[in-house]
Order: C-alpha cells, then structure tokens, then sequence
C-alpha cells in the first residue's frame, strides 16, 4: 500500500507524544494558574463566520482554507483559527451576560490551513489560544501578554523575543490608512495582484505581503505609530507601564502589524532567537480585538488573545538544545526468570500498575539478558528481577538502575520500598 499521509500533516509517533504531554500539561497548568477556563468549540464552523472575522482580504481567508460543502448544501471551513469560535460562542451562549468579566477562555487543539510546508509549518496544527474578552483594561493586555511569555520559559526556553505595537483604533486607523494609500498608489504597478487589490480594501496588509516584503516602499511607508490618536496612544503607554511593572522586556516595532483583520490597540508577536531554529521565527502571536465580538452579533465587548502552535514550541525547545530525558521514564521493569516466576511477574506487574508506578514486563519469553537489555532502552529506574531462588524466599531482587545497587525484597514489603526509592530518587533529581 502506497497510501502516505497527506502532504502538510504528520503522525505525532509514541516516540514523541511523551514531549507533547508534556508541553500539554504546562499548558494547561499555566492557564489554570492565570485562571483561564478552556473551551471546546467544533472543529469545522461556518465558512461565513471565518470571512466575516479574519477577514476576505487576508491570506487566510483567500487561500489557506479547507472549504467544502456538506451534504445539505452549507458551506463549512475546517477551522483555520480559534479566535473566531470563541468569540461566537461568547455571543451565541452570551457570555457577555456572566457577572465576571472578562470571560478567559483557552483552547487547545488542530487547526487547518492550505499553506506550502516547511519546518514549523502544517496544514494541520495544534494551536493553543487564550481570550480574554469583555475587559479593555490595559492590565489584561499584560497579563495576556505575560502569560505567553510564561508559557515558553517554563517549557525552558531562555532565547525569547517579545515585540509589541499598537495598531490603534478605528480613528487612527482610517487617518493611516489614507496615508498609506496615498504612499503606494503611484507605484502600485510595481508590487504583485494580491496588493494591488489591498490597496484600497486594505492597505495595512500591505506591509505583511510576503512577495513584496523588499520593496523600499516598505521601509518608507507611513507608520501606525505616527497616526495615533491620543487615546491610543495613552492606551499603549499603560500597556507598556503594566509589562514593565511585571518585569516582561519587550521591543517596540512600528512595522508589527498582524496577519488577521480584527486586531486593533495591542499586537504582539514572541520568536525564538535561537540560533539553528531556522527560517521562521515567530513562536506565537495575538492582539486586542475590539470590535469582533460586535461585529459577530454581540454586544460591544472589547477582548484580546493569541495563539501558538505546540509544533513551534517543540522545535524551539530542540533548537535551544534542551533534552527531553526525564520524560516518560518507566518506574520499573520486571525480569522473570522461568514459568513459575513468570506468573508471580504478571500479578506483581499489576499491582505496581495500580499502585501508580509505571511498570512493564516481557511478553516474549525471552532471556534474561534481552529482558534486561529492554528495561535498560525503555530508560528503566529499577529492575525487579524474579526466579526460583527469589521465589522460595518470597522476594525479589530490586535492583536500581541510576547506581547499580541492589537488594532483596519481600514482596509483602516490595511495594512500600519502591515507592520509597522512587520519592527518594525524585527528591535527588531534584537537588541536583
Ligand atoms: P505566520 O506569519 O508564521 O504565517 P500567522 O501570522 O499566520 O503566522 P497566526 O495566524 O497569528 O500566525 O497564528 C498564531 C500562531 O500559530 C503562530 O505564531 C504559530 O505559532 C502558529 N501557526 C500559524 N500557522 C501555522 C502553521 N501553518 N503551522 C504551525 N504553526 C502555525
Ligand atoms: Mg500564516
């Protein structure tokens, strides 16, 4: 059968799920800390509700979707994105009504988009995504931001960089974006169809074509920054007065500007600037969304958010060379030696299981020295060995594998003196 996966997807093997656990389990770890609540939307929504909030100019909603048509003559998207849902389930089971605002919500889980692949690019991806909505205090804005930020330093990465800009609101945006009109429509010839066809629709999404990207139109457009209102610009400073006062660095870059329609106030964007994590660089990216929540139904409510890919983060901590050892260790790995000792294995085995402590046996019958080869490559901390002679003392030999020590153990007394060992080995590690 020469049946592969599709192109821009992958088969997350055993061999790696351990790293994603883990990094999962951060995840939500964090987002329980920050009181964060997750929200389980569908993975394919209404097309119309993607093209209302993303955005018809933008790359996603023009050439990244998974668009098709069900049975009933709808319309249907794989979502590409989780802002969108969020939001319409914040007004569809108005949320805007819950005593506590802002609502937090968080998501993780695929998402899909047509792209070419590369290194930490999919067609199918695990996104996380956090919202806040219902609250345009500029203090959310930092917690948001800092959240992300806390995320990818407990996974262990120190080469981080967090750039952050205002994209103002709607006032500041019109006056720019009649600036930025007026800056490119005499050389428009000059930049490729998608642009010409921003330009009046949407200039600003000019500054992220990828095609165009070197023209030195760019470098001289207009920037956001210079038409900010006072408002905005107020806002923003508070923004930054909060990061400082939370101790986040950040770089400020007139030029960020975001690749969906509904960001307004704060973008963000945080990469890796590790060396050797290769051509694309951002790691996560989100802003303030002011108007979605109106514009999908809802009364006004300001929010804000952004997302990640777990992909990015996997290669980010690889490119920053950290290991993943201590994941998915077995506790213990239990060797029989002869048909009567097997039977004791099996049962023993079992008890260890539920009794919490990770256990694996041979199922092969095979020699002593392939069994305890396994315990040795499945990263074994002990070796419970059985055979005859263990057998009539009712013991096992258990052996620790980290110092090579070893000792008879009554089996009455077994599980106790590993779960002893195991609290004691954990405690070292951790002292080291
Ligand atoms: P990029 O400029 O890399 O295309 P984007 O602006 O499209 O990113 P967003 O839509 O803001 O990205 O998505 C937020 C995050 O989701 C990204 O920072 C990245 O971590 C992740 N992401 C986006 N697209 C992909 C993809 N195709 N594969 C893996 N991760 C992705
Ligand atoms: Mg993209």
């Amino acid at each position: 059968m020469d049946i592969k996966v599709p192109r821009g997807t992958q088969d997350i093997l055993p061999s790696e799920t351990a790293k994603w656990q883990v990094v999962e389990e951060l995840i939500r770890e964090t987002c329980r800390v920050y009181h964060y609540k997750e929200i389980r939307t569908p993975i394919f929504e209404h097309t119309e509700l993607f093209t209302r909030s993303v955005g018809d100019t933008t790359d996603i909603v023009q050439k990244e979707m998974y668009t098709f048509q069900d049975r009933g003559n709808r319309s249907l998207t794989l979502r590409p994105e989780g802002t969108a849902s969020a939001v319409r389930a914040y007004v569809e089971h108005k949320m805007f009504g819950y005593p506590d605002q802002p609502v937090k919500l968080y998501y993780m889980g695929p998402m899909f988009r047509y792209e070419r692949q590369q290194a930490g690019r999919y067609r199918q991806f695990v996104q996380l995504g956090i919202e806040a909505i219902g609250s345009a205090d500029p203090a959310i804005d930092a917690e948001v931001i800092s959240l992300a930020m806390a995320l990818y330093q407990k996974a262990g990465l120190k080469k981080l960089k967090l750039v952050i800009n205002s994209l103002g609101d709607t006032e500041s945006r019109v006056a720019h974006k009649e600036a930025l009109v007026n800056h490119f429509e005499p050389h428009i010839e000059a930049f490729c169809s998608d642009c010409q066809n921003r330009l009046q629709k949407n200039p600003l999404r000019i500054l992220d074509c990828k095609v165009d990207r070197n023209n030195p139109l760019m470098e001289t457009a207009p920037s956001l920054t210079d038409y900010l209102n006072e408002e905005s610009a107020a806002y923003f400073e508070q923004v930054k007065e909060y990061l400082n006062i939370l101790n986040v660095p950040y770089e400020v870059d007139a030029n960020l500007v975001r690749g969906l329609d509904y960001y307004n106030h704060t973008a963000f964007e945080i990469m890796s600037v590790a060396e050797g994590f290769g051509a694309i660089t951002t790691l996560a990216g989100g802003g303030r969304y002011n108007g979605l929540v109106e514009e999908l139904g809802g009364p006004a409510s300001p929010g804000i958010g952004f997302a990640m890919s777990i992909e990015r983060l996997l290669l980010a901590i690889e490119a920053e060379n950290n290991t993943w050892e201590d994941l998915a260790t077995l506790d213990v790995y239990v060797i029989a030696m002869g048909q009567a000792a097997k039977k004791k294995a099996v049962e023993l085995t079992y008890s260890l299981r539920q009794n919490n402590i990770t256990a694996e046996m041979d199922y092969l019958d095979r020699k002593m020295k392939s069994q305890m080869k396994s315990a040795d490559r499945l990263k074994a901390k002990f070796v419970l060995l059985v055979g005859d002679d263990e057998l009539e003392k009712q013991s096992a030999m258990l052996k620790d594998l980290s110092t090579g020590e070893q000792q008879l153990v009554p089996f009455n007394s077994l599980l106790e003196q590993l779960q002893n060992n195991l609290t004691t080995q954990l405690e070292e590690e951790k002292n080291d």
